[in-house]
């Protein structure tokens, strides 16, 4: 395993378009943030109250599992727990059925099911992230956790894109290219038979789901179709709806994007009071509304004292954008679907211990991650943690 991915990654260092796509990316993505949390100071509050909110959350897992499901079903929603992949992709496509045209957006537990790839045997899946349908058409893994074609160039990307049927030309300008991916995905939104997101938190106490975005995709993917299906980790779960929004807005502005274009707060399908106050569902937006509430290896982490703090991570990918290592060659240094310092902690949770020790000597251990992460999650001990274990029990 180290020698494979020694090897991945020495490839990598010789990849010139990867390279590019990353230095170029990597100007604007680092400094984005610290701009942010200086004119928004309440944020730095926020990152505090998430944390201990975590806290009570992962240390009480099964009643705030169980506390969601109960109110996503109240909302007239349906809830499921789904402990293992097999489990998560199966409801998913038991819900979908066969031959349908399904729209997805970005979300990093639907590349832990690889739901696109097992929904497309039989049905005709379109990511609806511009990132994410680049990576759907170049096959290869998401670079970063926001912003997944981060190390595709321009000239990559229409190459990428007029291979696959949007009428891009060469000498367009990047608003050109998104007026012609959006006239693209316009008709697969218009059509498509399921929506599928993930979520950026869920609330507890009144089952809503939030989720944030900037290209107004997760908008037509979960309001369009007749059928939404939103799969999520147990660990996004917040104990309340105040607590969920300041999880989901925070968690854009350290991924460097903030004010978020929307944030959408959904709790069960459509529906209308207007006739006599008689509240009836399914009416513009979804007549279904399904939650997947999924595990995939974060309940056993809990027992790891160590690893279990990965879970109080939101995704925001800051630690990857300040890794002299990440810079380099991006999630090429990570597991399957994780890279870079929190790439660690969460390949250990959802590929295993061994598979992250292996990967985990790559890290200088500067403690650049550390210092950035809104979350204050200690990854250079996680990581010195999966060194030992390889020195231990692997080598
Ligand atoms: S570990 Fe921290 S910095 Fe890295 S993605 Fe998670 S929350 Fe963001």
């Amino acid at each position: 395993m180290l020698q494979k991915a020694s090897e991945e990654i020495h490839r990598a260092l010789y990849m010139k378009s990867l390279r590019k796509g990353l230095s170029r990316s990597v100007n604007r993505l680092v400094p984005a943030p610290y701009r942010i949390l200086d004119r928004w100071r309440y944020l730095l509050g926020y990152t505090e109250e998430i944390r201990e909110a975590k806290e009570k959350v992962l240390n009480d897992i099964d009643y705030y599992i169980d506390a969601t499901m109960k109110m996503v079903e109240e909302t007239k929603g349906h809830a499921y727990y789904a402990k293992t992949k097999d489990e998560a992709v199966k409801l998913v496509k038991d819900l979908v059925g066969k031959d349908k045209l399904i729209v997805k957006s970005k979300s990093m537990v639907t590349e832990e099911l690889g739901l696109r790839e097992e929904l497309d045997r039989d049905n005709t899946v379109f990511e609806t992230d511009l990132g994410e349908l680049l990576i759907q058409f170049s096959r290869d893994k998401p670079m970063h956790t926001t912003a997944p074609a981060i190390h595709i160039t321009r000239e990559k990307a229409i190459m990428l894109l007029k291979r696959h049927g949007v009428k891009v030309r060469d000498n367009m300008s990047t608003m050109e290219i998104v007026g012609m991916v959006r006239l693209f995905l316009r008709e697969k939104f218009v059509k498509a038979d399921a929506g599928i997101s993930g979520a950026n938190s869920i609330a507890a106490d009144t089952g809503s789901i939030f989720l944030v975005s900037n290209e107004g995709n997760i908008r037509n993917t979960t309001s369009l179709p007749p059928i939404h299906i939103a799969i999520t980790g147990v660990e996004k779960i917040m104990p309340t709806m105040e607590l969920a929004f300041k999880q989901a807005v925070t968690q854009a502005a350290y991924a460097g994007l903030y004010p978020p274009t929307y944030v959408s707060v959904i709790s069960g399908p459509s529906s209308t009071a207007d006739i006599e106050f008689e509240r009836v569902y399914g009416v513009h937006g979804p007549k279904e509304v399904h939650v997947i509430l999924y595990d995939g290896g974060r309940v056993e982490a809990l027992k790891d004292e160590v690893i279990s703090e990965q879970l109080y991570c939101i995704r925001c990918g800051r630690c990857q954008a300040e890794c002299p290592i990440w810079q380099l060659v991006g999630n090429t240094w990570g597991g399957r679907v994780y890279g870079g310092p929190m790439g660690m902690g969460w390949t250990a949770i959802i590929e295993g211990i061994e598979k992250a020790s292996s990967l985990s000597h790559f890290c200088l251990l500067c403690g650049k991650c550390r210092e950035v992460c809104p979350m204050k999650i200690d990854m250079p001990r996680i990581i010195r943690y999966l060194k030992m274990y390889y020195f231990k029990y692997v080598k």
